[in-house]
């Protein structure tokens, strides 16, 4: 069995490592992974400048490129067949709710989902002293589940463990994701040449308490498994924007308070499409 591990903490990252040897119980591992720091990135791949492989070390790679990168070179230029699993991480820090779509941990198990392959991503709370043991156990016990049972179709596991040792954490929970927003999510300073710059920081606050979220689970002490689907499209939402077709393709406007007046000017629209 092939396991492809990496991260984007880069490939000197202790919890790449730390994930890495606990993959190597559960079968033989491939570690490609960035050859420098690639947080925040979101799903972004390489287009415009050649990607180089650096061989590190027996199964070891790095590349001058996105988590998302590692993944497509790892799976198909490192393995003759497509691994079992993909995992990424652990992760220096949590990526919860929102937080996911700007995560180079996800993103990469994400370009994992797309490529058919299991994916999990794994990342762990705190800064500074991290207690990757804790993720590393956690992430086997779950990538063993995933390889017994696979996972639904175009769905990923998000990882998230609360920075604790083994046997404090509290259990694993299945989650939703919470909502989670900056206070003063842009910082404006004055340079010493008294030109303006910003910064992207502040705080980060969760609205959203409930009681399944990912942010509940860490903040009890929970592993937080949470299932994340690759179509993101809102099906509630679809019959409501389609009464916008028709006033959309006849260049009339938006407005929903208006489609009585329009009626008349729509028939021929309605007429060419019975047709
Ligand atoms: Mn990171």
């Amino acid at each position: 069995m092939r396991i492809l591990v990496t991260n984007d903490d880069g490939v000197s990252s202790q919890g790449l490592h730390a994930l890495a040897e606990a993959m190597r119980t559960l079968g033989r591992v491939t570690v490609i992974a960035p050859e420098r720091e690639r947080g925040a990135i979101g799903h972004a791949v390489t287009l415009h400048k050649p990607l180089r492989l650096i061989h590190v070390a027996k199964d070891v790679y790095a590349v001058n490129g996105t988590p998302s990168d590692c993944v497509l070179l790892g799976v198909t230029q490192l393995m003759r067949k497509a691994p079992s699993l993909v995992i990424t991480g652990i992760n220096r820090g949590l990526n919860l709710g929102d937080d996911v779509t700007y995560s180079g941990t996800v993103s990469a198990a994400l370009e994992g989902t797309l490529l058919g392959i299991p994916s999990i991503a794994v990342s762990l709370e705190g800064e500074g002293t991290f207690r990757f043991e804790t993720a590393a156990y956690y992430a086997a016990r779950i990538a063993e589940a995933v390889l017994r049972h696979g996972l639904p179709p175009e769905t990923l596991l998000n990882v998230n463990v609360p920075n604790r040792s083994r046997a404090a954490v509290a259990g694993v929970k299945v989650t939703a994701l919470s909502r989670r927003q900056f206070v003063d999510p842009v910082i404006e300073k004055i340079d010493p040449r008294g030109r303006k710059y910003y910064w992207i920081a502040g705080t980060r606050v969760s609205w959203d308490r409930g009681k399944d979220s990912d942010e509940q689970a860490i903040r009890h002490g929970l592993v937080s498994m949470t299932p994340l689907h690759m179509d993101l499209t809102h099906y509630g939402a679809l019959d409501d924007l389609r009464t916008w077709e028709r006033t959309l393709q006849n260049g009339a406007g938006t407005r929903p308070s208006r489609p009585a007046k329009r009626r008349p000017a729509q028939a021929p629209a309605r007429h060419s499409r019975r047709r």
